[in-house]
């Protein structure tokens, strides 16, 4: 690994066995690093960086407005998401087992009165996570089907720079927790990705194409998703 400096901008380069320039801005702090073909030189590398500072300046202020936002206290009245929908949080406390209902408009919390801001947090997290447990298996059911393929495990995590993984081997797939709070064509986007690299492993051509084939809207979804880490590809060679 190579690191330069653009002013006060350090840039991290790693040098791979790929075609094309990757340029990634990642939360939280904005890092910027560039995954470059083997061969290519730092002066090359560095001149594509600057032609896309513009670009790396907005994805780091994107980045730090969404870190504004990100924060939740638990409380009456809170926005929370779940399946790509805004509710409105109520919290309410009695003795009994902690459990989350949902109903038009509410996420209703129900808590011991002792219960502090992680205990909540966690509640909610362990609701999000049953609602995935529940979805993704129809999904990959579904999926297997038309791919023919087997997924032999799947799991469900929290994961920073990354909505999903899969490991061709052990034909696992997991699945980013945060997906639970997006819209559903956007958990299927992300499913539908992961068991394709049971087929193919790269995000080559062949990829598209199969995913063109299997779910001819994933641009949409991957739109929708706003993937994080922000991504920028240049050039073919
Ligand atoms: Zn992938």
């Amino acid at each position: 690994m190579a690191t330069f400096q653009l002013g006060d901008l350090p840039v991290e380069v790693v040098h791979k066995n790929i075609k094309n320039v990757h340029l990634s801005v990642y939360p939280p702090s904005g890092k910027v690093k560039v995954s470059a073909p083997l061969h290519m030189e730092l002066e090359t590398i560095r001149v594509f960086v600057i032609s896309k500072l513009s670009w790396i300046k907005k994805q780091q202020k994107k980045l730090k407005n969404q870190k504004r936002e990100a924060p939740r206290d638990y409380i009456e009245r809170e926005s929370h998401y779940y399946q790509g929908k805004r509710y409105q949080l109520k919290v309410i406390e009695n003795q009994n087992k902690s459990r989350v209902e949902l109903n038009h408009k509410y996420l209703t919390l129900y808590v011991r009165p002792e219960s502090d801001l992680q205990k909540r947090q966690d509640i909610l997290n362990q609701w999000y996570r049953e609602q995935l447990k529940q979805q993704i298996p129809k999904l990959i059911d579904q999926y297997e089907k038309l791919m023919d393929v087997d997924v032999a495990e799947f799991g469900v995590k929290r994961m920073k720079t990354k909505w999903g993984t899969c490991n061709p081997e052990a034909r696992r797939i997991w699945v980013n927790l945060e997906l639970a709070k997006k819209p559903p064509e956007c958990l299927e986007y992300i499913v539908v990705h992961e068991m394709l690299h049971l087929l193919e492993a790269s995000h080559n051509n062949r990829f598209t194409n199969l995913m063109d084939l299997f779910l001819p809207k994933w641009r949409l979804y991957k739109d929708e998703l706003n993937r994080l880490p922000v991504r920028h590809e240049l050039w073919r060679y």
